[in-house]
């Protein structure tokens, strides 16, 4: 079902679009993915560091690692994936949402505006001990673990594997995929859930969904076009 970018161009015009996307499109930022070929750090997964668990057993650790992740996205540009996404939202901003599962910040920093972050933003802390939430972009924190005013450990407000996603990020991202007409699935591996499931909500409802990723995703069989490549190479040809 491979498609040219041509028929999805125009199907984007005058019609009610969602942007859906996932850390691929980061991947041309050189911000590595988590289940890509560089998905490991001093051989540790990733994955396996993204959990209340891991940092309940081993903070520092956990911490080293979104220490590292954070240098490599302050050295990092948005690309032109991301630079596509701003443009379509500027040309018809009442008509698209974007809804990213990335923590990076990249999509704010090509400018786009009113993103839907459902897994929440690594420059944020929060206190495990008194809530407290701020923006800390230091590159790199010192002390690790960083600590609150309150003397309470300070952790990433971002969702970890097996926590909840934020309410009204979750509404937001529902609404907009219920009233889609287009639902760009760009570079997401379309298997972590909640989010991965707007994609199924979308096509009930009726949008045409169009799925941008070098290799397959179990998404694929619900898309009316299916645009194999890189995101930065594929999104601006949709403009
Ligand atoms: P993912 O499940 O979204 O998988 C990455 C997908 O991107 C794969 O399907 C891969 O084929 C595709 N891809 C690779 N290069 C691409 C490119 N150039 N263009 C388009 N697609 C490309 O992401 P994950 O790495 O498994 O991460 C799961 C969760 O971890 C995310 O939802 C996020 O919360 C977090 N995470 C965020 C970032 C970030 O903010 N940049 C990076 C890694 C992980």
């Amino acid at each position: 079902m491979e498609s040219s970018t041509e028929p999805v161009r125009r199907s984007l015009k005058s019609a009610r679009v969602v942007a859906f996307a996932g850390a691929g499109i980061s991947a041309e930022s050189n911000v590595p993915t988590f289940r890509g070929a560089d998905g490991l750090w001093r051989n540790y997964r990733p994955e396996a560091l993204a959990t209340a668990e891991a940092f309940h057993g081993d903070p520092r650790l956990v911490w080293e690692w979104y220490d590292w992740l954070r240098g490599v996205i302050h050295a990092a540009q948005p690309n032109p994936g991301h630079l596509a996404l701003t443009e379509l939202q500027r040309r018809a901003p009442e008509k698209f949402t974007l809804i990213t599962q990335n923590i990076d910040g990249l999509h704010e920093r090509a400018g786009s505006h009113d993103v839907v972050k459902l897994h929440g933003d690594l420059w944020l802390l929060r206190c495990t001990q008194c809530g407290w939430e701020g923006r800390d972009e230091r590159v790199p924190l010192t002390p690790l673990p960083p600590l609150c005013h309150c003397g309470g450990m300070l952790r990433p407000a971002i969702v970890w594997f097996g926590e909840m996603l934020p309410v009204d990020e979750w509404e937001r991202a529902m609404d907009a995929a219920q009233s889609a007409e287009v639902f760009l699935s760009i570079g997401t591996s379309a298997v972590v859930y909640p989010a991965a499931g707007l994609v199924q909500v979308a096509h009930r409802a009726g949008a045409k969904v169009v799925i941008v990723n070098p290799d397959p995703t179990p998404a694929d069989e619900l898309a009316a076009w299916v645009l194999r490549g890189p995101a930065g190479e594929i999104l601006p040809r949709l403009l």
